[in-house]
């Protein structure tokens, strides 16, 4: 589709976010290496993970106290004889337990055999090798069983996870000091206008610092990309083309600015030179409708993608927290799917609204926010702001409140929906 068609594929959220999705699901990434598990936090893993053995190996106490046999402290108080301890790590095999014997044990170690159940200390007094138990316990009380948490060979993490602690010390449990990944995808990022300098010049008084550039790098990073900055590209066709057709080395294109409706606005017409097919022009959303989405073809060559004969690119309005919930509504998934990473929804969660607020209808709306207070009792405001150029209230924001396109008013008091960030 060339960029004059660009006013009729200006869709609702729904639309946009769902076409971002589709296209996300059909990539697949290939390329991998391997890193240490301390180089692992936040790649993407590129194989499955599979118990070495049973987890835990052996059943495990958890719990201090003494190895017993149910049946034996069915009428408490019951006396037992205590027949030696068994502490976690290196110890003696210890012997079997029979009826009338029990073993001091300690959290973490390997329940004997015959044993059915440890009794917490707290329930016990020892004297001259002979225990006294004031309390019953029921079969299997304070024992994890030899593989409750995994069989051996039984499937632990999938391609595709996002390697978090939790998913790092399962690989460790399970010996893997070495990760086989995904390789980051590298994103361009191309900032266009005129009036745009970089953070080392000195603004003349209508000029304005690139900020894009930089929130989109943290972005990028953040779901699994590798940054690269380019130029600045003025408003001008012929060199706009350039670093553009430079932006297609990497694996993906975000550029900033130039996509909204104006005069120098040359983004779109620049890529329909290029045959660039256009997937939507626009979002009904505010911030960020200017938003446009689309692939070009390109050789596969070197690219790190299988079927990678495709390009996507996203053009983010200027305004910089445009820039910023546009690059989350959207360009994301599809990062995320070139960096290896399965699909996952965007975190709505609800609150409660502070403070009532009115919109015109006709849009869906994602307000800056702060959302506070305690567990019990959290709420959120949205943050007085000057639209979508007020980087500084952006920043003192940790939420966006969506507002439905249906609604004119969302009144104190109500729930309503929030997207962290
Ligand atoms: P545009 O989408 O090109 O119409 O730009 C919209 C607004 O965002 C204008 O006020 C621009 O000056 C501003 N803007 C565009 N690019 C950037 C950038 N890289 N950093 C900060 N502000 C920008
Ligand atoms: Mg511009």
């Amino acid at each position: 589709m060339r960029a004059e068609a660009a006013e009729s594929l200006i869709r609702t959220f729904e639309h946009t976010r769902s076409s971002v999705e589709h296209h996300a699901s059909q990539i697949t990434a290939t390329s991998t290496e391997t890193v240490t598990l301390l180089r692992a936090a936040r790649r993407v893993l590129a194989e499955p993970i599979t118990a070495d053995r049973d987890i835990p190996p052996f059943p495990r106490s958890t719990r201090d106290g003494y190895a017993v046999r149910s049946a034996d402290i069915e009428d408490p108080p019951a006396k037992l004889k205590v027949i030696g301890e068994i502490k976690a790590g290196p110890s003696d095999q210890p012997r079997r337990l029979e009826p009338g014997e029990a073993y001091s044990i300690m959290t973490g170690a390997p329940v004997p055999d015959g044993a059915d159940a440890v009794v917490m200390i707290e329930y016990t007094t020892q004297q001259a090798g002979i225990v006294e138990i004031v309390r019953t316990a029921s079969c299997g009380e304070n024992i994890v069983p030899q593989g409750a948490e995994a069989k051996s060979g039984s499937d632990l993490l999938n391609r595709g996870t996002l390697l978090n602690q939790s998913a790092i010390a399962l690989a460790a449990s399970v010996g893997k000091s070495q990760l086989r990944v995904f390789t980051r995808p590298s994103v361009a990022i191309l900032t266009t206008g005129d009036e745009i300098v970089g953070v080392d010049q000195a603004p003349g008084p209508w000029q304005i610092r690139n900020s894009n550039s930089y929130s989109l790098a943290v972005q990028i990073q953040q779901a699994g990309g590798d940054a690269l900055v380019l130029p600045i590209a003025p408003d001008e066709p012929r060199r706009l083309r350039e670093l553009i057709e430079q932006g297609f080395q990497s694996d993906l294109l975000i550029m900033t600015g130039g996509v909204s409706i104006g005069r120098y606005d040359l983004v779109e017409r620049v890529l329909g030179e290029l045959n660039a097919e256009f997937f939507f022009t626009g979002a009904k959303i505010q911030p960020g409708r200017p938003v446009v989405f689309g692939r070009v073809l390109r050789d596969a060559g070197a690219s790190a993608f299988e079927k990678a004969r495709h390009k996507y690119f996203f053009g983010l309005p200027g305004n910089p927290v445009s820039t910023m919930v546009t690059f989350e509504l959207f360009a994301r998934p599809l990062l995320e799917a070139l960096a290896g990473m399965r699909p996952r929804p965007l975190p709505f969660v609800q609150s409660r609204l502070k403070a009532e607020i009115r919109v015109k209808p006709g849009l869906t709306r994602f307000l800056p926010a702060i959302l506070s207070g305690d567990y019990a009792d959290s709420h959120v405001e949205a943050v007085s702001w000057q639209g979508s150029g007020d980087i500084a209230a952006q920043s003192r924001s940790n939420c966006y409140i969506v507002v439905p396109p249906d609604r004119e008013c969302l009144s104190a008091g109500q729930w309503v929906t929030i997207l962290l960030h």
